[in-house]
């Protein structure tokens, strides 16, 4: 796939024409995952309290600089755009973000027009492709030092993350089995309880299959 790609769901990896691309800083992931997944330009101060929240504002802005330097470096130009006061990732970027894309096509799902969703192969295919990209919770195994704002952060978005999966393996079991595939179907609703292997619906669907 050419262009960049920035995977969020499960462990944390970022591609450029489909080869893994180094970075080691974890705050510049950190800085990346945030921008990325909340859409729109951030204050410099708030990026700087949110990711060295221990640091005087000096070192934090001086700190923000670099991975912003870091990032630039890696992604290429184009991609972020930064102002005196803000970052944010440029609308005219082109960037792929999985969880956006998972994102998009769940809301395509929800916005379309069928007689009925279980018999749908439109969404059917839609609900495939989010499964396959939820590849696991959101930045999995990833944490930064010393930021319990964006631990926080993390955590409510994988959260949210996770509930919209669970709807997508749920509608995505009900339409594999309405339109002929129960292995695909028994496949999506053990996903759907992996999640939550207490939830009781999600027990209930799999045993109708
Ligand atoms: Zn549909």
């Amino acid at each position: 796939m050419a262009g960049i790609h920035v995977f969020l769901l499960g462990a944390p990896r970022i591609e450029r024409d489909g080869a893994p691309l180094k970075l080691d800083r974890q705050k510049a992931v950190a800085l990346l995952a945030y921008l990325a997944l909340s859409g729109q330009p951030h204050q410099r101060e708030t990026l700087a309290a949110l990711l060295w929240p221990e640091n005087p504002a000096p070192d934090a802005y001086a700190y923000l600089r670099r991975a912003l330097w870091a990032l630039n470096n890696a992604l290429g130009p184009h991609i972020l755009e930064a102002s005196r006061n803000t970052i944010g990732i440029a609308p005219t970027s082109n960037l792929w973000v999985d969880a956006l894309e998972f994102r998009a096509l769940l809301a395509a799902c929800r916005a379309h027009a069928h007689a009925s969703f279980d018999r749908c192969p439109e969404c059917r295919a839609r609900l495939h492709e989010a499964a396959t990209l939820y590849r696991g919770d959101l930045l999995a195994g990833f944490s930064v030092r010393g930021s319990a704002e964006f631990d926080e952060w993390q955590i409510a978005q994988a959260e949210t993350l996770r509930q919209e999966a669970a709807a997508v393996f749920e509608q995505l079991a009900r339409c594999e089995n309405a339109q002929g595939a129960p292995d695909s179907a028994i496949a999506a609703a053990r996903r759907w309880v992996a999640l939550d292997p207490l939830h009781e619906p999600a027990q209930r669907l799999l045993m109708e299959f």
